[in-house]
């Protein structure tokens, strides 16, 4: 079966600065994978070339068999993405604009859709009758999410999406991650805190300076133990 996410030596480059070094990395389909490192370790920049936002100095990526370049707003539609940096400044509603986002993606039944983006909405907390600029940071995240999740996409790529949420909401949105993944829908999420990869991903990778410097899954990288060396050196 073809993995849902192929990433071969992708290297991104701004100017002199190398944000990915020859990147290879694989998600397999109905898993969730975990990419965690430190800031600035070119996990933004590695989700960004999959939905086509940046493109690779060179190397090739594949999401769900197509080329991101290439696969325009069909392959998008299977797709459902939470940007590291969310703007939501509009003066619609949130249920407003989520329709509005439900019928320019062109769902086939954008009732559905929506009936999903109101349970989500309860789950979380948000209120989406208040316009989204009026939102806290953290509301704004929620409506951020429901977008993602809304149309049941085949693959969420998901940067950094509790950034923002209160504990409580962490773990409602940790529940969902399960239910996408029980639903056979594949996840790549990128994250700071530790415990929620533990938690959630099958696989993970640990990026650092734009390189995989630890893969695997949980419980063979022992995320966050704690260990120690002692080391005895004979001088002469
Ligand atoms: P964080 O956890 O802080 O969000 P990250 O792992 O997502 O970090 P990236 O945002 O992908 O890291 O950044 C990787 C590297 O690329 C960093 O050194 C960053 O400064 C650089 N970078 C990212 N975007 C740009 C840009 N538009 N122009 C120049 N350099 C950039």
């Amino acid at each position: 079966m073809t993995d849902t996410i192929e990433i071969d030596r992708l290297h991104k480059r701004y100017g002199r600065r190398i944000a990915l070094h020859e990147l290879d990395l694989r998600v397999r389909p109905g898993t969730v994978f975990g990419l965690i490192g430190p800031n600035g370790a070119g996990k933004t920049t590695a989700l960004r070339t999959l939905v086509d936002i940046i493109r690779p100095s060179s190397g090739a990526v594949r999401v769900l068999g197509e080329d991101p370049r290439r696969g325009g707003p069909a392959l998008r539609r299977r797709i459902g993405y939470v940007p590291g940096e969310l703007h939501l400044e509009g003066r619609a509603s949130g249920h407003r604009m989520l329709s509005f986002y439900a019928r320019v993606s062109g769902e086939r039944d954008s009732t559905a859709t929506l009936r999903t983006a109101h349970e989500l909405a309860d789950r979380l907390g948000v209120d989406l009758s208040r316009p989204v600029r009026t939102l806290s940071k953290g509301n704004k995240q929620k409506v951020g999410l429901i977008q993602a999740f809304m149309h049941r996409p085949e693959l969420l790529i998901l940067d950094e999406p509790t950034s923002g949420l209160d504990p409580l909401v962490q773990r409602e949105f940790l529940q969902l991650v399960r239910e996408a993944k029980h639903a056979g829908q594949t996840v790549l999420l990128s994250s700071h805190v530790l415990s929620e990869i533990q938690q959630t991903a099958d696989e993970v990778a640990v990026l650092a300076n734009g390189r995989v410097v630890a893969d695997g899954d949980v419980a063979s990288l022992r995320l966050g133990s704690i260990r120690r060396v002692r080391a005895e050196v004979a001088t002469a």
